[in-house]
Parts: structure tokens; sequence; C-alpha cells
């Protein structure tokens, strides 16, 4: 073989092998077999009130599970009609609302689609109302829409995005975003194949934030919120999270019991999350 194919050979084998290291590399979860409290040393008990058991990024809304009251999003505004944030996507009409926490982690993931290239993305949809849902509901039908109290729109944390190029499902848009929106801690709720799971068809466009490290192992695992909050709750000692050099350690409660007692750290940063579905998530970030 001559020097420069054996050469080339080798750029490609190398190129390839590291790839796959810094695939490997960027998420690595591992079960906790011995019992979650180990690695940290201190503890409090914490006694949940309804109304914290209501909230979180990991709440699950769908056709059999209606979101409670208590869940709906605080400090709502208006997309449109603000000068607090520089949008870097375009806004389809100026009924568009989302919690004020929502819109800084949608502006850091456009931008890191901006950075290689990608521009042309459109916001549709965000935080609904009951009285807007129930109009979509009217307006729309069973088959496209759900009716008021069962769409995760309501949370505040989900956002319809389009592409000023066509359709969400073969512009690159769609595509980045179905492969990149992990890494900001948004998923693609209603993938197409796993449509008998969600009950919801195909919705290239709809992307639901539930936080990391939560999006990087339902990215992971191909797992779906529904899939993803039974996947968690196999797992009682805990699981060891580790997303990009960063550590963190996720607890699951059931909370089947009237017992609404959980464990949190008096020393690291932590995120209480009901699941909607009996029971409560906790996500320590073990990195300070
Ligand atoms: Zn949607």
């Amino acid at each position: 073989m001559k020097k420069w194919a054996i050469l080339l050979l080798s750029i490609v084998a190398i190129i390839a092998i590291s790839h796959l290291l810094i695939t490997s590399s960027e998420i690595n979860i591992e079960p906790l077999a011995s019992p979650k409290l180990a690695e940290i040393e201190d503890w409090e008990e914490m006694t949940l009130s309804q109304s914290e058991i209501s909230k979180g990024d990991l709440l699950l809304v769908n056709h059999e599970h209606p979101i409670s009251e208590l869940a709906l999003p605080e400090n709502v505004i208006n997309l449109y009609d603000q000068n607090q944030f520089d949008l870097n996507f375009g806004l389809m009409n100026t009924d568009l609302w989302l919690p004020e926490r929502m819109v800084l982690p949608f502006i850091e993931m456009i931008e890191e689609a901006n950075s290689v290239g990608i521009h042309d993305f459109l916001m549709t949809s965000g935080f609904r109302g009951f009285a807007s849902q129930e109009q979509l509901y009217e307006e729309k039908g069973s088959e496209f829409a759900l009716p008021a109290g069962y769409s995760e729109h309501h949370l505040g944390l989900a956002l319809d995005v389009g592409s000023k190029n066509g359709l969400m499902s073969e512009a690159t848009e769609g595509k980045w975003l179905a492969k990149n929106a992990w890494k900001h801690g948004f998923i693609l709720r209603y993938p197409e194949h796993k449509t008998d799971i969600t009950g919801i068809s195909y919705e290239p466009w709809h992307f639901r934030y539930v936080g990391l490290p939560h999006s990087a192992i339902m990215y992971e695992h191909d797992l779906v919120l529904e899939e993803y909050i039974e996947y968690v709750s196999g797992y009682q000692e805990g699981l060891l999270v580790t997303v990009n050099a960063k550590d963190y350690l996720i607890l699951y409660y059931s909370l089947d019991t009237d017992e609404k007692q959980i464990h949190v750290p008096v020393n690291y940063p932590y995120e209480i999350s009901g699941t909607n579905v009996e029971g409560i998530i906790v996500t320590i970030d073990l990195n300070v």
C-alpha cells in the first residue's frame, strides 16, 4: 500500500476513534447499587407541601394526566411585547408567551444553532392558558389538539418551533434541534416512533423543557417522558449521571403512600419536581 494511503487511513481511524470517545464521554449513566445517601454526608428531611409536589420541569401532562392548577407557570411574558431579551428567532404572531425563566435557555439553544449557520427558526406557540387551548381544540378538533387541561403548553415548558424554510421534519432547523436540543435541556416530545406511547402523532416542531441531566438521559436511551419517569422510578437508590463532565445525582421518591417526606442534601443545590404520576424526582447538582 502506498504511504499516502496508509497515512489517509490512519487519519480516518484516528478521527473515528476520537469521535467515539467524545460521544461516549459526553454522557455516562451509572445506577447506584449502594445506598444513595452514601456519597453526600449531610442530609436533611423535608416534608413537601401539595404545591411543591405539583410543580416542576418533569411533570407529565398527557391524555391521562391533566395538569394541576398548581402547576401553572408564574411570570409569563409576552415575547412580542418585551424588551428584556434579544430574540434570535422569529415570532409567528404577537400572541406568544413564555415563563420568563424559559426564554434564556431557548435563546441559548438557538444561539448554538446560529453558530453553525442555522438561523431560520420561527416560534409558533409557547405557553397557552386554558381559554386559548379550548379555542384551539374547538377549531382543530381532537385529532390535532388536546382539550384544555391536557396540553403540555399549559406548563409553559413546551414550545412549538417551525422553520422559515419548510417542514420541520425536512428543514435543517428541525433536524438540528432533534439532534442537539438535549444539550440545552430540551427534548423532542412526540417522536415518530413513539406515538403508541405518547398517544400523540409525530410533531417535529414540539419541544419540551425537562432540564439537564434528564434531557441527556432521555436522548441517550431514546426515552419519551412517559418512559423516562418509569425508568427513573426503577432506580430507587439513585442514578449518578455525568453529562459533559458535570455530575448529577437523581433520586426518585414514590408518593403512593401518604408520606411526603424526602431527603435533600444540606450543602448541594438541588431541584425538586413532581411527576404528576405519584412521584417526586430530586436532581442534585454535585458540581460545587
Ligand atoms: Zn406543541
